[in-house]
């Protein structure tokens, strides 16, 4: 026991300059002509960091998922560093650096340039830890993951053979422990270790399983796919705040629509998203939701792919809003007035997601924000249009309105008026709203509504209370 401890005490002291993989065995080191990836797609601020670190003598390579993206020939969106300097000789290199996490310190160093700062991950080699101890749960997730280790280690405790390759930008190498470059010529995504023992490790392994293979394009290797049918319940056990992230980063991918096939068909999707459980298990059924859904997503897919950038408010907004639509449905059918009906649908729809995954307050004021505008792109009289587009958030209720029009579910003339409307000079702008008001269904005055019986658009009918 007092061994043991000693022992744990002892490796969590810095190994600067140990470098020798602990049983791991040597890396396979890839020469430039073998993996062929174009220097051009580096960040000139990671190379500045590894370049910095191996000039006052560490060893310091990119790392992770940026290597997988280099040799896919894809921009990495960002880039981590691995080295063998502790972080506090990490910090004292650079300028802008600071010391993040309590547990396992790792260094952002950031980098001011002419658009958005960028931020480079800085780690020390770290250890993968047995199985002893205090820091695994009964049923073998790792609750704490603390010591340094060799950079053989570091390699091990990785998730997938293609995470797991080190480059060199100096001398244009990977280094590459477990067949990482094999497999992404195979187009095989593979678990480091036994695939069992690392998804109870870490649950949300499994996750990123879907992820990658959604974003990679590759097959999960056999022996990598076969446990998650039996494991996938573990993820219950998983914190929800880090589910969250992480169902966020896979609808964030640029590849959200195959990724949730993928967790479907890996039977994964049961709790995480009731949402999702909804669209994918009812099919046919449920039909006009998943259109929504399934554009909403491509639209997000198309815009990450072209380096635009997506809010995660509005995300979960349109994933959400078929349920919302029905409740609100509901609500007026049972004759409450349109507005307050809106903001029932709209809690109960936020509680319903709650039960299983909670969704971070600063999305749900988005997601509010631009579902209560939803209504209003229907009232084209009066000041209405004018304060509509004063709003700050009106940019994505528009985008949402245009989503909307798409699907059918809103009349696509109401979608192209906004569109001519913004774009109008005031003379413009008051023939549109001459034209508004000539137009079927939309009537001069609120009051007038109130006696409509009918509703001419899917969306609840405007009422006096709004
Ligand atoms: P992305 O392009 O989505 O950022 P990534 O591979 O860089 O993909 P990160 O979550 O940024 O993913 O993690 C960086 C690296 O850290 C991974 O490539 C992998 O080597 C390692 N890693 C991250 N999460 C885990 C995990 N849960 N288990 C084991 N290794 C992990
Ligand atoms: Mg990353």
């Amino acid at each position: 026991m007092i061994t043991k401890f000693i022992k744990r005490i002892l490796r969590r002291d810095p190994m600067v300059k140990h470098t020798q993989a602990n049983n791991t065995g040597a890396p396979k080191r890839i020469p430039k002509k073998a993996h062929r990836i174009d220097p051009h797609l580096l960040s000139k601020n990671a190379v500045k960091v590894t370049h910095t670190l191996q000039q006052a003598g560490y060893e310091a390579f990119i790392v992770g998922g940026a290597v997988r993206d280099l040799a896919l020939g894809i921009s990495p969106k960002d880039f981590d560093v691995a080295t063998n300097a502790t972080p506090d000789q990490v910090q004292r290199l650079f300028r802008k650096a600071r010391l993040i996490g309590r547990r396992f310190q790792i260094v952002h160093v950031t980098f001011f340039g002419k658009g958005h700062p960028e931020i480079i991950e800085v780690s020390t080699f770290r250890a993968l830890l047995d199985n002893a101890g205090d820091h695994v749960a009964e049923s073998g997730r790792i609750l704490r993951d603390n010591v340094w280790g060799s950079q053989g280690e570091d390699a091990a405790r990785r998730d997938f053979t293609i995470n797991a390759m080190y480059y060199d930008p100096s001398s244009e190498t990977v280094l590459d422990y477990h067949g990482g470059m094999a497999d992404m010529q195979k187009k095989t995504l593979r678990m480091i270790g036994d695939p069992a023992k690392r998804y109870r490790e870490d649950p949300v392994r499994m996750l990123r399983a879907v992820r990658f293979a959604a974003k990679t394009g590759f097959e999960l290797d056999s022996a990598t796919r076969a446990p998650i049918a039996k494991l996938g319940t573990l993820l219950n056990d998983v914190p929800s705040a880090r589910l969250f992230d992480e169902i966020l980063k896979l609808l964030m991918s640029g590849y959200s629509w195959s990724a949730i096939q993928g967790l479907k068909d890996a039977g994964l999707h049961h709790g995480l998203l009731p949402l999702l459980d909804h669209i994918l298990d009812k099919g046919e059924e449920s039909k006009g939701a998943n259109n929504f859904v399934k554009l909403a997503l491509a639209n997000t897919d198309d815009r990450i792919q072209s380096g635009k950038s997506v809010s995660a408010g509005f995300l979960f907004a349109t994933l959400l809003w078929p349920d919302l639509l029905k409740n609100w449905k509901a609500n007026s059918a049972k004759g409450m007035a349109n507005i307050p009906a809106l903001q029932d649908a709209m809690d109960d729809t936020i509680a319903t997601q709650s039960s299983g995954m909670t969704i971070q307050r600063r999305f749900e004021s988005d997601m509010r924000e631009i579902w209560s505008m939803q209504p209003r792109f229907e009232r084209r009289v009066g000041r209405f249009p004018f304060r509509l587009i004063e709003s700050p958030r009106f940019r994505a209720g528009y985008d949402f309105m245009l989503l909307r029009c798409e699907t059918g579910e809103l009349n696509p003339e109401i979608g192209q008026w906004w569109t001519d409307f913004i774009a109008a000079d005031p003379a413009r702008q008051d023939e549109l709203m001459v034209s508004a008001k000539n137009e079927s269904g939309n009537s001069p005055s609120p009051a007038k509504r109130r006696r409509r019986r009918k509703p001419k658009s899917a969306v609840p009918p405007e009422s006096a209370a709004s």
